[in-house]
């Protein structure tokens, strides 16, 4: 699918026209195009054969326009004519996450800076905070900005990676006869962001194998084809290796090449002190192979249970392992319920009747409808009366349907003040509560922590959604002291949500380990905008699983009866 090069391009055009200053309405409108485009989960290029690029929501002619010229000659001469004005260095400079076009244009033009280096220096001196709009806050932003920009180098999210991957892999099977085939490394760990994905197989014909990989319809570029080993660059600028394993080591190289480097230092150091050594071929004592069939045995010969690979970070679980003390950790089939879904009342595309019935579809008892609240006037945030009104669409609909519990909820935004969007007594009347920050990213910390306590404090909030505000590709946390959030929650018996959505993975794998071992309860929900996502569920339960958590620890793996006691008696 193109629709996320297509995103990409457009959100980038807006950066420049914004970087030269031109009219709102049209970078507006490419902002938009870019957002729903990047959203979409139809084939653009399907929807453009049928001649249907106009019923997209945002896409008017001239972007129509635009798409089609992309799709059918590669490039939008408007973006090149755009593009040649501004350097490559100040386009990087854009991508820093709360830096901007308008913030770069400013720094460019008043202080003369055009790299992210001279952005750095002129930061660290203090040049910035004198200029209009500008301050020793925003200095900070944009620092973190800058080491948030080198951490995420050319990593791509979690969320992004695996429908290209499973797409891949099922054409893969169609076209090559393999009888073992995993992803590792920090794909197969379920790392937020990943670089490149390793599949490991096994099979007869290695070099038939290797032909079939790099002859897939997605390959873009191929960077090495052997006879055990093939390498190919697919959309997206994902690069996948394919390595073709002996069904004898098999174990010991998925053992290897899933990692972390961390964990398997430390699992090298564990079998120097017995006497043993591990590679990619097997675990050896002296130079008799014991074992490496199978992944497991690794483990087994050390001493050690079996450790699931979202643990093997280093991070304590090789000593639980030692003791037989690993958590059983929550599994995807284990879910209940979906706490966490707008439908088409606010910015949703879906209608209530349609998540209903998908909810039903993956095996689900309940699913949570909490559209945005009357302030986020662009979110569609429904009043008063329209939530009502809701709630009583919703009455129907469970009358209707067998098999699936709709619950009437919100995502209440915490204003500014801390105050909620609606009134108690409106908030009283329905199932869920879920109560989250929309606005105000830039308060100070305590600001913001007491924003956070004060929802907290509310008896009728059940949930706080992505607690953080952080978006993976783009937005850093605000600032927030977790510990007294975590505290509070643990206290006042309040869920923290685990964000599902590919873009905020929030909490993240160690905040809700650690708002676990405070004795907070947590829940998953996937955000989904429409009933496509859904699926995003399977991220929440990595960030779980890679956060330790077990089955008990979130609230959405309990029977609707079990979770209709939580929401009235905590
Ligand atoms: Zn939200
Ligand atoms: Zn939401």
């Amino acid at each position: 699918m193109k629709n996320r090069e297509i995103a990409k391009l457009f959100e980038k055009m807006a950066d420049m026209l914004e970087f030269k200053g031109e009219n709102v309405f049209k970078i507006n409108a490419y902002r938009k195009a870019a957002r729903v485009i990047g959203d979409l989960s139809q084939d653009i290029d399907k929807l453009n054969r049928e001649g249907t690029l106009r019923d997209i929501p945002g896409v008017g002619e001239g972007i129509a326009k635009k798409i089609k010229e992309y799709l059918e000659t590669g490039q939008i001469s408007k973006y090149e004519g755009v593009r040649k004005g501004v350097p490559d260095d100040l386009l990087a400079m854009m991508t820093i996450p709360g830096m901007g076009p308008k913030t770069v244009a400013l720094v460019h033009k008043t202080l003369g800076i055009s790299s992210i280096a001279e952005l750095e220096e002129a930061v660290e001196k203090g040049r910035l905070r004198d200029l209009p709009g500008m301050g020793v806050k925003k200095e900070e932003n944009i620092l973190r900005g800058i080491a948030l920009l080198r951490q995420s180098g050319e990593r791509i999210a979690l969320g992004v990676a695996i429908p290209i991957l499973d797409e891949i892999v099922a054409e893969f099977k169609r076209r090559a006869k393999v009888q073992k085939i995993l992803p590792a490394g920090s794909l197969r760990r379920m790392k937020e962001t990943i670089g490149d994905i390793d599949i490991l197989v096994t099979g007869h014909d290695g070099r038939k194998i290797i032909k079939a990989f790099t002859e897939l319809p997605q390959v873009q570029e191929i960077l090495a084809a052997g006879d055990t080993k093939g390498s190919i660059i697919v959309p997206g600028g994902l690069q996948i290796d394919l390595r073709v394993v002996p069904r004898a080591s098999y174990g010991a190289a998925l053992q290897y090449f899933t990692g972390s480097k961390a964990h398997n230092i430390h699992l090298r150091e564990i079998a120097k002190t017995k006497g043993m050594k591990i590679s990619e071929y097997g675990i050896f004592r002296g130079d008799r192979k014991i074992g490496g069939r199978k992944e497991e045995e690794i483990y087994t010969e050390l001493g050690l249970a079996w450790i699931p690979p979202e643990m093997r970070e280093d991070r304590g679980e090789i000593a639980l392992a030692a003791q037989g003390k690993l958590p059983r950790l929550v599994e995807e089939k284990d879910i209940r319920g979906d706490l966490h879904v707008h439908s088409n009342w606010s910015d949703g595309s879906a209608t209530i009747e349609q998540i209903a019935l998908a909810a039903r579809k993956r095996g689900y008892q309940y699913v949570a409808i909490c559209d945005h609240s009357q302030s986020l006037k662009f979110a569609g945030g429904l009043s008063e009366r329209r939530l009502l009104e809701q709630m009583e669409e919703i009455r129907r609909l469970n009358e209707k349907f067998s098999g699936i519990v709709v619950l009437a909820g919100t995502e209440v935004d915490i204003k500014t003040d801390g105050s909620l969007d609606y009134p108690d007594k409106l908030l009283e009347k329905l199932d869920v509560v879920v109560a989250s920050i929309h606005s105000g990213f830039k308060q100070p910390e305590e600001k913001i922590t007491a924003r956070l306590l004060s929802a907290l404090d509310n008896p009728h909030v059940d949930i706080i959604a992505h607690p953080t505000g952080r978006l993976i590709s783009s937005r850093p946390p605000y600032l927030v002291s977790l510990e007294e959030v975590f505290a509070k929650a643990a206290e006042t018996g309040t869920a923290l949500e685990i964000n599902a959505y590919y873009d905020r993975l929030d909490l993240n794998d160690t905040h809700c380990k650690r708002a676990a071992e405070m004795g907070a309860k947590l829940s998953i929900g996937t955000d989904a905008h429409h009933t496509d996502q859904l699926w995003m569920m399977r991220l929440g339960v990595a960030v779980a699983r890679r956060g330790w958590l077990e089955k008990a620890d979130l609230l959405n793996t309990w029977s609707v009866q079990r979770f209709r006691r939580f929401l009235s008696g905590h």
